[in-house]
């Protein structure tokens, strides 16, 4: 039998109540604030997907004009009364149907939550934003939004009373949608972890900040020759301690990245009159606010060691980020070092002391008080360290040369001299003359732990 299908669609009509929610939520709100498109969309943003809350509101308000449109032709008085309650807050959507029915034009109020179009200002920040941007050497970007307290406030209270479970915020709508716009013009990539900007749009005034975030290239550095300090040493009254520092081989870099001021953060390191050799050291350079971003990796280097003239040797390897740099301090504890140390003594010695020297220092612990020289700046503290294993050249019979792998955070030169008694047990006590070291190299910064 054939099924009466005009009949099923006209009982569908009435019964049909997929869209009750949204209408009716539109007109109890559009019924006590006017709500511009945007703003009205975005009380039920996580309805429907790839939509703008602007063609959210829009829809919305194109309907409940299309259906109490409807009911008046249908001869309902009560529409016509509703309509031109509503239509003042609808906007211009309602204007033609307005003028047709009452013979005026509509007085359009502004939004209650943005004061404005709140499409208006969101085209404006992201103009603002882009010719900004537009001249920056960028990758990536952030935005962040600054909303009025006012606007915040009224936004929250309509979403409370009226319980609008499927709203989003404000803040949310603005950053998505000028991130859009930043994307498609400029072709920069929205990044959460670490952008290379962020980008600070105030409302209602569409206000654009801008912060450049810190670069980060992580390194090892050779201190080529003694007499470096890792830092800059400048004492009180501006006279410079040494000749050169690893620091200062980096200042070059604040000219090429266009960067206010440079950081250096490293995984320990050596006194002042011990080179770097071998491994090379770690370290993290900071670059504070840099305007210029691209760089080759190779030419960097190349210039920062042309800079620093054969004082200091730099090899950069990769960008990094802030928590890298707390990484490669901790790391510092888990290092072991290999020493070269050049030693004099006081009476002569020979091999054979010297081997008993290799054999007594193999996975020996050092109890080592801090020493002397360094107890004015450093906390006095008395700490543990192992000597892993040492080996020995004797040059002439008051000199020789030892090779020494220990635990990072022991002194050397106290480790051979004794400290007075401070550092047991030392070169000194085993050799039973005075031990001391005149020239002290790291030649490796190893992960053995
Ligand atoms: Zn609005």
């Amino acid at each position: 039998m054939m099924r009466d299908v005009s009949r099923d669609v006209d009982k569908t009509h009435y019964r049909n109540e997929i869209s009750n929610y949204i209408l009716a939520k539109a007109r109890e709100l559009l019924l006590l604030y006017p709500l511009c498109n945007n703003c009205l969309g975005r009380m039920f943003a996580l309805l429907g997907r790839g939509l703008r809350n602007y063609e959210r509101g829009q829809s919305i308000k194109i309907l409940l004009s299309m259906e109490l449109s409807r009911s008046i032709r249908e001869g309902d008085k009560e529409s016509i009364e509703l309509f031109r309650r509503l239509a003042p807050n609808i906007g211009e959507i309602a204007s033609t149907l307005y003028r047709e029915l009452f013979g005026e034009d509509l007085k359009r109020e502004e939004c209650f939550i943005c004061g404005s179009s709140f499409e208006d200002i969101i085209n404006l920040a992201s103009r603002r934003a882009v010719s900004i941007l537009e001249k920056m050497d960028l990758r990536s970007f952030l935005i962040a939004a600054k909303i009025d307290q006012a606007i915040r406030f009224r936004e929250d209270e309509l979403k409370r009373k009226h319980k609008l479970i499927f709203a989003e915020s404000i803040g949310s709508e603005l950053k998505r949608e000028v991130s859009k716009r930043i994307q498609k013009e400029l072709g920069l990539k929205p990044d959460f972890e670490q952008p290379d900007i962020i980008v600070e749009i105030t409302i209602p005034t569409a206000t654009v900040k801008t912060h450049l975030m810190p670069l980060f290239l992580k390194g090892l550095y050779w201190k080529l020759n003694r007499r470096i300090s890792q830092s800059l040493w400048v004492s009180r009254r501006g006279i410079r301690r040494y000749p050169f520092s690893v620091e200062e081989a980096l200042f070059i870099l604040s000219r090429i990245f266009d960067s206010h001021t440079s950081i250096l953060h490293a995984s320990g390191r050596e006194d002042v009159d011990a080179r770097m050799l071998g491994t090379g050291r770690p370290f993290i350079v900071e670059l504070k606010s840099p305007s210029k971003r691209s760089f080759d990796m190779s030419i960097l280097s190349k210039k920062v060691n042309e800079y620093s003239r054969n004082l200091v040797k730099i090899l950069f390897t990769n960008t990094a980020s802030r928590r890298d740099i707390r990484i490669i301090k901790e790391e510092v504890g888990r290092h072991t070092k290999l020493y070269k140390a050049l030693i004099t003594t006081s009476s002569s010695i020979n091999e054979d002391i010297l081997s008993r020297l290799e054999e007594f220092y193999r996975g020996r612990e050092i109890r080592q008080r801090t020493p002397r020289r360094v107890r004015h700046r450093r906390r006095d503290i008395i700490r543990y360290r192992i000597v892993y294993s040492i080996a020995t050249r004797l040059i002439t019979d008051r000199l020789f040369e030892s090779l020494i792998h220990a635990d990072a955070g022991l002194y050397v030169k106290e480790l051979v001299d004794g400290d007075d008694g401070d550092t047991t047990p030392s070169f000194s006590d085993l050799l039973g003359v005075e031990a001391k070291c005149i020239e002290l190299d790291v030649v490796g910064v190893l992960q053995l732990k």
